[in-house]
């Protein structure tokens, strides 16, 4: 049976101009995630882990190729297109939390269901189930700031699901914690993956993290290929 594939990329080159030069990240990249799979994306730092991700999460537009999502061909599409799809099919994790200083953590994760249309009542309920789904209900009034690294992770990463997107794009979600807490973060976020049937893109220096996905790729010379951890 085809699995479906919820995330394409073919054919991708980005360069970042730098001076006189033209340094080129991403060289005929291909890559693609089915419905339910956990990739690891690991390669040292300056490789173009972030360029791969934004670009997957089409917050960058690629020089060349093509980035599907959801079936939906996006190198075409107008920003206001992009955004919608973005909005609806994508969500993001970084490497420091981001959430919104002034809120809670219940008020965060309930921001993007109101901002796409969910009731108040509704956004509340499911903020409040992923907060104890990630073991921080306890924590739902908290503001970040009185939160712990680890638990402003896992308030991030509900966030990131909130709307049930297609696939989830990490990039190096646990490498700001401890070794311990990063792999508390790690397994809570492979398990909620797992539980809701969704994609992910983890980028991580973390081989044991790693290990604990489907598969692992790296880039090399502009390209995504296997690893083997
Ligand atoms: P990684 O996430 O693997 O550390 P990045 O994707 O952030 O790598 O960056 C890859 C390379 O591209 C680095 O050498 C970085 O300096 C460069 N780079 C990234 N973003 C830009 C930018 N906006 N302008 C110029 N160079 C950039
Ligand atoms: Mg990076």
């Amino acid at each position: 049976m085809a699995t479906e594939k919820v995330l394409a990329l073919t054919g991708i080159d980005r360069n970042y101009g730098q001076g006189d030069t033209l340094l080129t990240i991403l060289k005929g990249a291909d890559f693609s995630l089915s419905a339910g799979e956990t990739v690891a994306l690991v390669a040292p730092s300056g490789t173009g882990k972030s360029t791969l991700l934004h670009v997957a999460g089409l917050l960058e537009h690629p020089d060349a190729g093509e980035v599907v999502v959801g079936g939906e061909a996006c190198s075409a599409l107008s920003e206001d297109r992009r955004t919608a799809v973005r909005r609806r099919s994508i969500g993001f994790v970084y490497q420091f939390h981001h959430l919104l200083p002034e809120f809670s953590a219940l008020e965060n994760i309930m921001m993007p269901q109101l901002i796409a249309g969910l009731s108040m009542a509704e956004a509340k309920e499911r903020a409040a189930q992923l907060l104890d789904y990630m073991r921080i209900g306890h924590r739902a009034d908290h503001r970040p700031a009185e939160l712990s690294g680890g638990e402003q992770q896992r308030v991030a990463i509900a966030r990131a699901v909130a709307n049930a997107p297609l696939v989830l794009l990490a990039d190096e979600p646990t490498g700001n914690l401890d070794p311990e807490t990063a792999s508390y973060v790690f397994s809570a976020l492979r398990a909620l993956v797992r539980q809701s049937g969704l994609a992910a893109l983890i980028a991580t220096h973390n081989h044991e993290l790693a290990q604990r996905m489907d598969r692992c790729v790296t880039i090399v010379d502009g390209k995504i290929v296997d690893y083997v951890v």
